[in-house]
């Protein structure tokens, strides 16, 4: 997310930073860009699932907005340790420049 900041570049994530990214997003996730962006899940448009598949085997999916779209559908936001194991996820971002925080006392 540093990364992508660097690029003026944003998706939602959680609030602080310790929490991993595929967690969260699988999970929802709910930041301070929510309201702005929806949750992390709604900025999810692709992933790689490895699944079993036989008896001994494992087999890697795509899921995507145009490939096994149902699981992409499945993933966002009821992915924990679900339906396989997620190595890769794709986001759609959204430009940002800069962001101001406050805190009320
Ligand atoms: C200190 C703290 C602050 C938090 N703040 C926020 C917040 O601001 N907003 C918010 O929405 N949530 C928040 N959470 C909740 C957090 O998003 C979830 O606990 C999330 O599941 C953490 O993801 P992880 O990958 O770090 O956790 P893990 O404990 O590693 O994983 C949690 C679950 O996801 C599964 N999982 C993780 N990675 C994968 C993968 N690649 N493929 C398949 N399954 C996987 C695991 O099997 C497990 O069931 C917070 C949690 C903590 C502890």
């Amino acid at each position: 997310m540093t990364t992508l900041a660097k690029q003026d570049f944003a998706v939602t994530t959680g609030t602080e930073g310790s929490v991993g990214l595929s967690g969260a997003t699988l999970g929802g996730g709910f930041g301070f860009l929510t309201r702005w962006l929806g949750m992390a899940c709604d900025s999810l448009v692709g992933a790689e699932v490895v699944v079993p598949s036989g008896t001994e085997c494992a087999k890697v999916v795509r899921a995507s907005l145009h490939e096994n779209s149902d699981l992409l559908w499945a993933l966002r936001g009821a992915g924990n340790g679900n339906y396989g194991v997620i190595t890769s996820l794709t986001y759609k971002v959204a430009p940002l420049k800069s962001v101001t925080y406050l805190v009320a006392t």
